[in-house]
């Protein structure tokens, strides 16, 4: 059977956790999806309902959701790169963070690099290197991805040598691999006009098998802009056919493929009312045809409710 891992960004609420995030999951069609355990810019986080949890792991089962393709992202604020005063914070909510994703069931966990805010890539790759191995021991059982990055500010992660570097200096190498973002390594440079040849260049310098996350997102700025703004699916300057070429190859059919595209305003000039796009997107997708439509057709359908 074909099978394809799709799905999207999906919330974490307090009082539904894990067991909300399913359903959502659920309602835009998708096999696999991504949250963060509380808000994305905070570090404020509830603690894990294990009610809830096992409810969601049965819903997961029952509707053949492969939870070892679910996808937890740590929040953007911790920094592993720079050693200041917040360095310490860091190590220990990562830590935290892990335990959470263990107790949710969940094995993979996605990872900004950070920034070195100044030190230089080669001190922060230094940092990050020293926080991911004080954080991961011999009984971590969740796979860190750390997530190419579009090279915004001072961010680490920028190339596939500054990840490369990171991973060769763990401890615990069977522990850590990448996510890669399509946005993020456009905006940084890479082009997706040739699949093959982006996946060649991963394989050299990191290894295909250390892909292990996949953000399929469109990006709304030019190769190498450095930006990292993402576009809906098929709308940007990576395309349709440029991203359906990731999603559908070969070496890269194991891989969970994770929407992060944004939330549709209800008309062009409205922030008040946003829809998620995820469940057109998807449906585009195992389509495989370009839907001309997507913004109007998404409109159309939550504004019934
Ligand atoms: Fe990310
Ligand atoms: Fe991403
Ligand atoms: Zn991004």
């Amino acid at each position: 059977m074909e099978e394809l891992y799709i799905g999207s960004h999906v919330s974490f609420k307090r009082d539904e956790q894990l067991l909300g995030s399913v359903v959502e999951a659920l309602s835009y069609g998708a096999n696999t999806f991504m949250f963060y355990t509380g808000a994305p810019q905070n570090t404020s986080r509830a603690s894990i309902d294990l009610e809830l949890t096992s409810l969601a792991h049965k819903l997961m089962i029952e509707n053949n959701i492969d939870k070892s393709k679910v996808v937890v992202h740590a929040p953007y604020i911790i920094n592993l790169a720079n050693d200041n005063e917040k360095y310490e914070f860091a190590i220990r909510f990562l830590k935290e963070e892990i335990a959470r994703v263990e107790l949710l069931g969940i094995e993979l966990l996605v990872l900004h690099p950070g920034s070195h805010v100044g030190l230089g890539s080669e001190k922060g790759i230094e940092n990050i290197i020293r926080a991911l191995n004080t954080v991961i021991d011999s009984k971590t059982s969740v796979k860190i991805c750390l997530e190419t990055m579009a090279g915004k500010g001072s961010e680490c992660g920028r190339t596939f040598e500054e990840i490369s570097l990171i991973l060769k200096g763990m401890k615990y190498p069977d522990k850590v691999g990448v996510c890669l973002d399509t946005c993020h390594i456009h905006d940084a440079g890479y082009t997706l006009q040739n699949v093959d040849d982006i996946l060649t260049q991963f394989d050299d310098i990191i290894g295909l098998s250390k892909l292990w996350v996949l953000h399929m997102n469109d990006s709304k700025n030019e190769l190498g802009s450095h930006k990292d703004r993402h576009e809906n699916f098929g709308l940007g300057t990576i395309g349709f056919e440029n991203l359906m070429n990731v999603i559908e190859h070969p070496k890269l059919k194991e891989v969970p493929k994770i929407l992060e595209t944004p939330y549709v305003s209800e008309s062009f000039n409205s922030n008040e009312k946003i829809y998620p796009p995820y469940k057109f997107e998807i449906e585009m997708i195992k389509n495989k045809k370009m839907n001309h439509n997507l913004i109007e057709d998404i409109r159309n359908y939550y504004k019934k409710d």
